[in-house]
C-alpha cells in the first residue's frame, strides 16, 4: 500500500519511520525541512506540495487539532482516488471529524479518526494504542498500516468516537498529573520527600501513570523532557469538556481540571511539556517536588 504521512511532529517523525520500514512511504510536513530529512534517514519521498498525495492508498494526518486537517482535507480530499483510506491520528474533535467526513466522503475517501496513546516513547517502538472510530470494512483495509505504528487496535464506535475516547483519556490524564502534584507538594511542606511518599502511594491504591512514571522519571529529577506540549494536553482537556457538555453529562470535577490545565498552559507558555503543570502546583505551594539538577 502506497502511505502518505503529513505533519512530521513529535508523534508523526517516529510513525511515519515505522511505516517507511515496511511501506513505500510519501511524507508531507509544513516545514519542508523535517519531511527531506525524515527521507535521508528512511527513505520514500517527500513532497512539497499537498497536491502531489495524489496517489497515496492510506493518507495519514498528525497535526495539532481537527482545524489543520480540515484545511489539509480541503486541498488533498478532491484529487485522491476513490477508495482511498484517511488515518486521522490528530486527537481533535469528535464534531470537527465528522465533518472532514463528511467532505472526504464526497470523493470516496474513507474518514477513520484514529487517534493515539503511548506518547513519543510508543511511537519509536511502534507500540502506541490506537482508538478507531469510523467504518469497520475501511478499518480492516489498514490494519497492515496500523500494524506498524500500534500494539493494540481497538474500535471504539462510529466516526468520532476515537476522539471522544481520546479526549476523555487525556482529561484523566491530566486529572491524575495535577491531583498527584498537588498532594505530593502537601507532603513535602509536612516534611515526607516526594520520593519517599511515591515509593508508598506506587504501592497503594493511589497510583498512577503520573505517579508510577511522569513524576520519578521526569519532575523529581527535574529532566522534563519536551515530548507533547502543555498546550496539546490543555486542548484536550477542552475537548473533554465539550464531550461531556455534548452527552448532557455533568462532569465539575473534569472541568474544574480543564480549567486549570489551561490556566497553566497559558502561566508556562508554548514550550511547556505537560508534565510542567508540575512546576505551577510547586510555585503555588511554595515548594520543589525534586532536587535541582546540576547546572538546571
Ligand atoms: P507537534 O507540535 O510536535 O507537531 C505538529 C505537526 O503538525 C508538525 O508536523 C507541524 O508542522 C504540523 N502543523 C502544525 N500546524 C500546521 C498547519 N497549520 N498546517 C500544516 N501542518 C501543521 O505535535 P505532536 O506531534 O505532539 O501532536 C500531534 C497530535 O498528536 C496532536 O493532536 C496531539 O494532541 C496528539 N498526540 C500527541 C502525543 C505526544 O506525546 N506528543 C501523544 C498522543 C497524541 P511544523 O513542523 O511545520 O511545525
Amino acid at each position: 500500500m502506497r502511505v502518505a504521512y503529513i505533519g512530521l511532529g513529535a508523534m508523526g517523525r517516529p510513525m511515519a519511520a515505522n511505516l517507511a520500514a515496511s511501506f513505500p512511504t510519501t511524507v508531507f510536513n509544513r516545514t519542508e525541512r523535517v519531511a527531506l530529512e525524515h527521507v535521508a534517514s528512511h527513505g520514500g519521498r517527500a513532497v512539497e506540495q499537498l497536491a502531489d498525495l495524489a496517489d497515496a492508498e492510506v493518507v495519514c494526518t498528525c497535526l495539532p487539532t481537527d482545524v489543520e486537517v480540515a484545511a489539509v482535507a480541503g486541498v488533498l480530499g478532491p484529487v485522491l482516488a476513490p477508495g482511498c483510506v484517511w488515518l486521522d491520528h490528530t486527537s481533535g474533535a469528535p464534531q470537527g471529524s465528522r465533518e472532514v467526513a463528511a467532505a472526504l466522503a464526497a470523493h470516496g475517501v474513507d474518514y477513520l479518526d484514529a487517534p493515539v496513546s503511548g506518547g513519543t516513547d510508543g511511537a519509536a517502538r511502534g507500540a502506541l494504542t490506537v482508538m478507531v472510530g469510523g467504518d469497520a470494512a475501511a478499518l480492516d483495509r489498514v490494519r497492515p498500516v496500523l500494524g506498524a505504528v500500534a500494539e493494540r487496535v481497538v474500535h471504539v464506535g462510529g466516526v468520532g468516537a476515537g476522539m471522544a475516547v481520546k479526549a476523555v483519556n487525556n482529561v484523566l490524564l491530566a486529572t491524575s498529573l495535577r491531583a498527584a502534584a498537588e498532594g505530593l507538594t502537601a507532603l513535602v511542606q509536612a516534611g515526607v520527600p516526594a520520593a519517599t511518599a511515591l515509593e508508598v502511594i506506587n504501592a497503594s491504591s493511589g497510583r498512577s501513570f503520573a505517579t508510577e512514571r511522569l513524576l520519578p522519571e521526569r519532575a523529581l529529577d527535574r529532566s522534563f523532557p519536551f515530548t507533547f506540549a502543555l498546550q496539546l494536553l490543555a486542548k484536550d482537556a477542552t475537548l473533554a469538556e465539550a464531550v461531556t457538555a455534548d452527552a448532557g453529562v455533568g462532569a465539575p470535577l473534569l472541568a474544574a481540571v480543564a480549567g486549570l490545565t489551561r490556566e497553566a498552559a497559558a502561566e508556562l507558555g508554548p514550550g511547556a511539556d505537560h508534565v510542567e503543570l508540575v512546576r505551577v502546583v510547586e510555585r503555588a505551594a511554595g515548594v520543589q517536588l525534586g532536587a535541582q539538577r546540576a547546572g538546571g
